[in-house]
């Protein structure tokens, strides 16, 4: 679908700031305008919309895959399935290295019991987990390693 503008495109660069702060300023002014023309294009929008998502599979794909990260939404076939805690802005949440987070969470019917970790924090924290007592035998082999010489 081609737009047509009622100015030319170097004029539109120039004042992109003013005409849409006009445009924005017209259409408070005439809400019922604004209606009039959503109703009368709703089919045409939608139906580009939809054209759009077709033939852009992949950019919408990854457009929801990032929407439901940053949202903290996970979905199971689709539908909304439960809430983890917020994404955090100062990368992992043991080490702080900024990094595409894994969320580890500890109780599958509530996910709001979960850290997001860096990947090798997340490796780190499921041994731990896996192996009861290794951080203790892990410092006592230390201890007895280094105490012994
Ligand atoms: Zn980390």
């Amino acid at each position: 679908m081609v737009i047509k503008m009622p100015y030319n495109k170097n004029y539109y660069e120039r004042n992109r700031e003013k005409i849409i702060a006009r445009t924005r300023e017209w259409k408070k002014r005439h809400p019922e305008k604004q209606r009039e023309y959503y109703l009368k294009n709703r089919e045409k929008k939608l139906d580009a919309v939809k054209r759009w998502m077709k033939n852009n599979r992949e950019r919408w794909n990854n457009y929801c895959k990032q929407y439901l990260r940053t949202h903290c939404v996970t979905t199971v076939n689709g539908r909304i399935f439960g809430l983890k805690r917020p994404y955090p802005e100062n990368g992992c949440e043991l080490c702080n290295k900024v990094a595409k987070l894994h969320y580890h969470h500890y109780d599958d019917s509530n996910l709001m019991k979960g850290i997001w970790l860096c990947p090798s924090c997340h490796i780190f924290v499921e041994r731990l987990e896996q192996n009861e007592g290794i951080l203790e035998r892990y410092y006592q082999l230390k201890k007895y390693v280094c105490e012994c010489d």
